[in-house]
Order: structure tokens, then C-alpha cells, then sequence
């Protein structure tokens, strides 16, 4: 039987359109994903109290009243007594002179019942943060920002004692849903100390083959386009958009903004760098903002104390 072309093309669109319909995105549950590893890492800190190891103890330090510092200093404290750890806090005014804040990591590093320290970041700009940083003792460092462990990070070969949190929940998240990385084209949006140099050195690490983009790079799209994997931090809110991303890719968005949104009772949202409903119909797999990255920096946090206490002893 012959059919009409008018008709084929109409049965071909058809085909199409329903292909589109049934191709479904995986939403990363970074929410899910970091409550079983809390859980799994509770039940490690109880069977090492057990065996009469001390409790696992981590200290904060947080300087200024930054409020977004605030919040993240206390869920961190929760966190440490829901999964059985101790914690100590020390918040300190923001003219604290940085001998005083140096006095007391040496301080902490001599205490027997800490394992972790952690200098909640960003300090005040009056402040060496590298000097203070590299004050923390290296087995104690668990926030991997220590330049040994950094450093170490960087060389083939070297083993760092602790991976920074946010880009180690990064990994984390890909490989539940890409389990080898080698080989794949990995496309890093920013390059800052705290997340996207640290996680293009663990895609290195993974054997994938990594570009980092950063406020210079020239046509942006384009080079996102080739991404197999795609993560972005640059705190731009929904920057990035659906038609960049190459078909299938899988997109990681680590950022966290602030939209005005009257109809919220307390007048914002939370977005990331990604146009999220953009994203999900073309990448196979997507993190949301909130409920993606953010849970998985205090799961890595968690995880890096129980690891430093049970190096320490
Ligand atoms: P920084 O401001 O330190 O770095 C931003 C990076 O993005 C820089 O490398 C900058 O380039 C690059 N950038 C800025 N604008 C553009 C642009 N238009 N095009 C391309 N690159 C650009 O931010 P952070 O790395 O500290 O944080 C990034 C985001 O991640 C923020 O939204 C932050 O809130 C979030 N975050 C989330 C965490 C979580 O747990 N979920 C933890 C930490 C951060 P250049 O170097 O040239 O200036």
C-alpha cells in the first residue's frame, strides 16, 4: 500500500512528539540520597562508641554575623548531634583580631575530644583566610580547605586527607547516576576555591576530560553544549538555560540564589544557576535547588569527621 506523503510526515511527527513525552529526566534526590548516608554514618558512630572509641567532636568557627553563615553553622551542629557526634561552636565578633582566631585553632588542635575543625568561610575580608586556614591542624581539616590537602588534591598520585564538602557531594550525586565518569566530557562553570576548582581536580581524578569556565570565558553556550556532564557554580540565578545543554546531559547545579517572590510568605525563593524546568526537558538527569547539593555538604562534612576521628583515634 502506498501512502501519502503528507500522511507519513504527520505519522512521523507523531512519533516525535510522543519520543519527547516519554523521554523523562531523572531528578537527583540529593534530599534522600544525603539523609541514607547520615544514617549510615550514625550507625558507624554508634558501633565506634561501642567499641569504646570516643565520641566523634567537631568545632566551628565562625566570625561576624553574616546571617547565611549563621544557618549554616547551626544545621551543621544539628546534624553532628542527630548522627551521634559532639559539637562545639565559637562565634566570634567580626573585629576579632586574627592572633586570637590563631590562638585558638592551636588551641583546638591540642584538644583530644576534636577530631574536625571547621572555619565557617567566607570570613571577613580583614581577615588572612589562608594563613588561618593553613593554622588548622592537617589531620584535623576537615573541611579539605587545609593548602596541603588542596595541593595534594592537585598531584597525581597524592592522597588528601579530606575532600572539600560541596564538590565531594557533587561526585557523590553524579555517580548515582553515571557510576564510571572516565571519558566523559565534563563542563565546570566557575572556578573559586570552595567549589569549582576543587570539583574539576575530582573530575580529573575520575578520569573525565574537564573544561572550567569561568566570568572570562567567550561564548559560554557553545562550550556547554559539549558537556556530557555539566556542573554549575557561579550564583547566578537560572544563568543557565534548557537550549545550552547538549541532549541527555546529565547537570549539576550547585547554586543557591535569592528571587524575589511575592507570593512566598517570607518574600523570596530558592533558584540555582539553572533554569530548572528548561533544564529537565533536555538533560536525562538534574539536580533541583534546594533538595540537590546542599543536603550532600553536610552528609561530606559528617563523613569527613567520622573518617578524621577514626584517623586520630
Ligand atoms: P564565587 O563567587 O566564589 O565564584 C563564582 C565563580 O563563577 C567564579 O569563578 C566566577 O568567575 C564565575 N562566574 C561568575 N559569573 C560568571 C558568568 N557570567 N559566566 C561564567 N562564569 C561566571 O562563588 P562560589 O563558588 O562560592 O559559589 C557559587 C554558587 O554555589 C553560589 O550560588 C553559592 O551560593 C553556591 N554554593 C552552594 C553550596 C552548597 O552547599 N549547595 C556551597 C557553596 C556554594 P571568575 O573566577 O572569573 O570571577
Amino acid at each position: 500500500m502506498i501512502i501519502p506523503i503528507k500522511k507519513q510526515l504527520s505519522f512521523l511527527i507523531i512519533i516525535i512528539t510522543e519520543e519527547r513525552e516519554y523521554m523523562t529526566v531523572q531528578i537527583i534526590d540529593g534530599k534522600t540520597i544525603a539523609e541514607a548516608l547520615r544514617a549510615e554514618i550514625k550507625t558507624q558512630v554508634e558501633e565506634r562508641i561501642a567499641k569504646g572509641f570516643p565520641q566523634p567532636g567537631l568545632a566551628t568557627i565562625l566570625v561576624g554575623e553574616d546571617p547565611a553563615s549563621q544557618v549554616y553553622v547551626r544545621s551543621k551542629h544539628r546534624a553532628c548531634e542527630e548522627a551521634g557526634m559532639q559539637s562545639l561552636g565559637y562565634n566570634l565578633p567580626a573585629d576579632t583580631p586574627q592572633e586570637k582566631i590563631g590562638d585558638l585553632i592551636k588551641e583546638l588542635n591540642q584538644d583530644k575530644k576534636i577530631h574536625g575543625i571547621l572555619v565557617q568561610l567566607p570570613l571577613p575580608k580583614n581577615l588572612d583566610e589562608e594563613e588561618i586556614l593553613n593554622t588548622v591542624a592537617l589531620e584535623k581539616d576537615v573541611d579539605g580547605f587545609h593548602p596541603i590537602n588542596i595541593g595534594r588534591l592537585a598531584q597525581k598520585g597524592r592522597e588528601p586527607l579530606a575532600i572539600p564538602c560541596t564538590p565531594a557531594g557533587v561526585i557523590y550525586l553524579l555517580k548515582t547516576v553515571l557510576p564510571s565518569l572516565e571519558g566523559k566530557h565534563a563542563v565546570v562553570l566557575g572556578r573559586s576555591n570552595i567549589v569549582g576548582m576543587p570539583v574539576s581536580l575530582l573530575l580529573v581524578r575520575e578520569n573525565a576530560t574537564v573544561t572550567i569556565c569561568h566570568s572570562k570565558t567567550v561564548d559560554l553556550p557553545a562550550v556547554v553544549r559539549e558537556a556530557n556532564i555539566l556542573v554549575v557554580a557561579i550564583g547566578k540565578p537560572e544563568m543557565v538555560r534548557g537550549d545550552w545543554l547538549k541532549p541527555g546531559a546529565v547537570v549539576i547545579d550547585v547554586g543557591v540564589n535569592r528571587v524575589e517572590d511575592p507570593s512566598r510568605d517570607r518574600g523570596y525563593r530558592l533558584v540555582g544557576d539553572v533554569a530548572f524546568e528548561e533544564a529537565c526537558e533536555v538533560a536525562s538527569a538534574v539536580t533541583p535547588v534546594p533538595g540537590g547539593v546542599g543536603p550532600m555538604t553536610i552528609a561530606m562534612l559528617l563523613r569527613n569527621t567520622l573518617t578524621a576521628a577514626e584517623r586520630l583515634g
